[in-house]
């Protein structure tokens, strides 16, 4: 593939066809990567100007009564458990507050009966005192559901298949509700049925060969744009490191592969922010600033109450980019970026409820 093709390709048509992702991720020499590299970090700049969202997660609660192989809170250990409270919760506000952010995520395991609908639905009303966005990152809920959580004030919802290959999907989910493959996979459809404006997908990448991962995720995605073209749909695709979890990753997935995935997936979707977690490491996360990524993660703590008390719960996954956010603002603003903490306003919901085309 050449530099003409690529710049050909887009100044030609705008953006980069989808259908091409398989060429651009069958690359492999160090010419090609760097043309892909370049290219994404230009479609970067020019859809998305050089800003890069901030946001934290927070965990309300680690218990789950699903049985998946690859995660901290799953049902079989023997993990101290809790839910937090709603002072509790105040005090992790409070901290996250003082750090400036606006944007969180909750994320709780699957328990409908300590922590379910109802008590996600009255938690995010509270939040909204303090930040101007509230997504979420729970159990996968019925369309009339999600339209409760809206209704309280969610404006996201994240929900990652983990992987798309169904087979291996139910070698890793032993028991529990997630063990439902096709009610997972159709939860991004429910949320934008039931008017959430903001939905995020992705796939755990090590679950499973990274190619065919990456390009099942793109078509899901494109399915997805066409079909509800109203929605802002997100994407992330966070990989497992072995050495910050309990769990030998059947399908690694390298840094030079991770990082041309990255870009590739820039190129084919311009217009669809991609997300990093603190999974990846400082010098992982510096570097792929430049090729394609909007969203990053920061200062996060994986257990409910981690950001007053770290290391009192279990955490979920490994961070392994724990610097402070102001430290993170920094590389950020020396990379020629802007770090914002805010990019989402009630303002920007559309009157009509129903989002599908
Ligand atoms: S991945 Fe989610 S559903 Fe599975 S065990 Fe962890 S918290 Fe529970």
């Amino acid at each position: 593939m050449s530099r003409d093709y690529i710049t050909d390709s887009f100044y030609g048509t705008n953006h980069f066809p989808p259908e091409d992702l398989g060429e651009l991720l069958a690359k492999s020499s160090d010419r090609d990567i760097a043309v892909i590299l370049e290219e994404a970090g230009r479609v970067r700049n020019q859809r998305f100007g050089k800003r890069i969202n901030l946001y934290a997660p927070l965990y309300l609660s680690n218990y789950c009564s699903n049985h998946c192989l690859y995660c901290g809170f799953n049902s079989s250990r023997d993990i101290p458990r809790t839910v937090l409270t709603p002072e509790e919760t105040q005090k992790e506000v409070e901290y996250l507050a003082s750090a400036g952010f606006k944007s969180v995520l909750l994320v709780g395991g699957e328990d409908p009966f300590r922590a379910g609908h109802s008590y996600y639905r009255d938690a995010i009303s509270p939040l909204l005192k303090t930040f101007s966005s509230v997504s979420l990152e729970l159990s996968p809920f019925s369309i009339s559901e999600y339209q409760k959580l809206y209704a309280a004030g969610a404006d996201g919802v994240t929900v990652y298949q983990e992987t798309y290959n169904e087979n291996l999907y139910a070698d890793y989910h032993i028991s529990g509700s997630k063990k439902d493959y096709r009610w997972r996979l159709e939860t991004p459809e429910r949320a934008a049925l039931a008017g959430i404006p903001n939905v995020n997908i992705g796939a755990l990448l090590g679950l499973a060969p990274w190619k065919e991962e990456i390009l099942a995720l793109a078509s899901h995605l494109n399915y997805l744009i066409k079909k509800y073209w109203k929605v802002n749909f997100g994407i992330s695709f966070p990989r497992i490191l072995s050495k910050s979890e309990d769990f030998k990753v059947p399908y690694p997935v390298s840094d030079r592969d991770f990082v041309k995935i990255l870009a590739s997936m820039r190129l084919c979707f311009p217009d669809t922010p991609i997300y990093l977690s603190t999974r990846e490491s400082p010098v992982m996360r510096d570097n792929l600033l430049k090729y394609g990524v909007t969203h990053m993660s920061a200062e996060s703590q994986t257990a409910p109450g981690g950001y007053l008390n770290p290391g009192s719960v279990c955490e979920q996954f490994g961070v392994t980019d724990t610097r402070k956010v102001v430290d993170i603002m920094e590389t950020i603003k020396s990379a020629g970026l802007s770090p914002v903490f805010k990019d989402w306003d009630k303002g920007y919901i559309p009157s009509e409820k129903n989002l599908c085309g």
